[in-house]
Order: structure tokens, then sequence, then C-alpha cells
């Protein structure tokens, strides 16, 4: 259920079946970090060359990354967004018993992601740490996760910081899964709002995070390059 991209494997099932891959995962004690393949990550990991074990799951997150697959590929791919795999496993954590910690985001919307974690979805929040830390801290937060045995670790430092961290304390981590989500802590803090439906569902949720916030444009310049290269082949 993958499809080779340029040495990436990406997941081609639906969402349901991503779930049950993860919590077989989890049921089996084996480690798995998801990473959501959105262009601006496989542009990263490109640049610096890097290879990834089988531990890794790269998730097709963002219509770019659907796009270039169909076109290079042949395939055409599901979007699969972390974000809704994170609120799909706030949903079942208290039910299916699996323990949380989040890692990212400002103190105080880290705290409020908690706390409506907590509150709106009943999950087994076990801990919590913004993600404004410096290098050397790096080690103590690791442990601490480690201490308070979460099944899973939701990592929303954003890009490239949130895979480096990964790629770095994967090994180190005692956790089954480890997400990587971006900016999904924001939205569970209600500090911004995700695109709506209709948007989502037609793969313009890109356009509605560069109405929100400007700045993205940036970011959108790269990641066009990005795929114009791919598809190319330049
Ligand atoms: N962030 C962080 N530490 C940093 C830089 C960013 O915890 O050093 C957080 C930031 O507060 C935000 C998230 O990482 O919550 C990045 O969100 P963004 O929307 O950029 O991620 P995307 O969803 O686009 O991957």
């Amino acid at each position: 259920m993958e499809i080779e991209f340029n040495g990436f494997p990406i997941f081609s099932g639906k969402f349901d079946e991503l779930m049950e891959k993860l919590y077989e995962k989890m049921k089996q004690g084996k480690k798995a970090a998801v990473i959501s393949a959105n262009p601006e990550v496989l542009n990263y990991a490109f640049s610096k060359n890097y290879k990834f074990d089988d531990e890794y799951i790269f998730i097709p997150d963002g219509i770019g990354t659907c796009l270039i697959v169909w076109i290079i590929k042949g395939k055409r791919l599901k979007k699969l967004a972390g974000i809704d795999v994170f609120y799909e496993i706030l949903r079942n954590s208290n039910k299916l018993n699996i323990r949380l910690f989040f890692l990212g985001a400002r103190d105080e919307v880290i705290k409020r992601a908690y706390i409506n974690a907590v509150g709106k979805f009943d999950a087994k929040v076990v801990g919590y740490n913004h993600g404004y830390f410096n290098d050397d801290e790096e080690e103590d937060i690791v442990k601490r996760i480690n201490s308070l045995a979460p099944d899973v670790l939701f990592v929303g430092l954003g890009c490239p910081k949130q895979e480096e961290f990964i790629r770095r304390n994967k090994d180190k981590l005692n956790v089954n899964l480890i997400i990587a989500v971006g900016g999904s802590f924001d939205v569970l803090a209600e500090r911004v709002k995700r695109a709506p439906r209709l948007m989502i569902s037609l793969g313009l949720e890109w356009l509605y995070r560069v109405i929100v916030e400007p700045v993205r444009v940036k970011r959108l310049k790269k990641i066009l390059i990005f795929i114009a290269r791919s598809i190319l082949n330049l």
C-alpha cells in the first residue's frame, strides 16, 4: 500500500487503512514515525539527500504531493492529512487507552491545546511541552517524554524542525508512534482555524492558509518551484 517516489515510500491507501496500520503497530509494540510528505517536506529531504528506514510512513499530506505522484507515476493518491490523524487519535485515546504527549507550539498555545484535548475529547494526554526549546534542552525533553511513557508523541514544530527532531530522536524515544503534526496544536487551541470543509475537499487548503497568513506566500513559491522541477524532471 505504498508508492515509491524518488526513494520515498508514500502511503497510498485510504485514511481508514492508515489508521488500521497505525493501531496495529501500537498493538504489536512496533515503532512508526509518520511524516506529512507535503512538497515542502519532500523538497527539504531531497535537498539533504536523507535516507529513511522502514519505520517511517510518509503520508501524502498536500495536494502538491498528490499532483506530482499522479503526473510522474500515473497513480492518483488521496490526500491524507496529519491533522486528521491527530484528531482521530484524540477522539479514540480514551476508549483505546492510548497515552499521548504533545510537543510543539508556543507555551500558551500548547497549554490551551492540552486543556481542549482533555476537556473536549477526554483524551489521555500525559504531558506536553512547548516547541521553543534550545538544542541543549532537547535531551531532557526526550528523557521527560520517556519517563511519562506515552504511546503516541505528536510533534508540531513546523518544517524542518519537526522532521529533524524526529530524525535525531526516533531511536531514543520509547514511544510507539511519533507523528509530525505541523500547526495542528494551533488549531486544537483555537488559535487558528482550519480551512472550510469545501476548500479542503477541493484541495484548496493551501490557498486558505495563504489568505489567512500572507507570509506563507514565500513558502508557496518554493513549493511551486519544487513541484514544477519534479514534474519536469529538472
Ligand atoms: N513551532 C515550534 N517551534 C519552533 C517553530 C515553530 O513549536 O521553533 C511551531 C509553531 O508555533 C506552530 C508550528 O510549529 O505551532 C508550525 O506551524 P506551521 O503552520 O508552520 O506548520 P505546517 O502546518 O505548515 O507544517
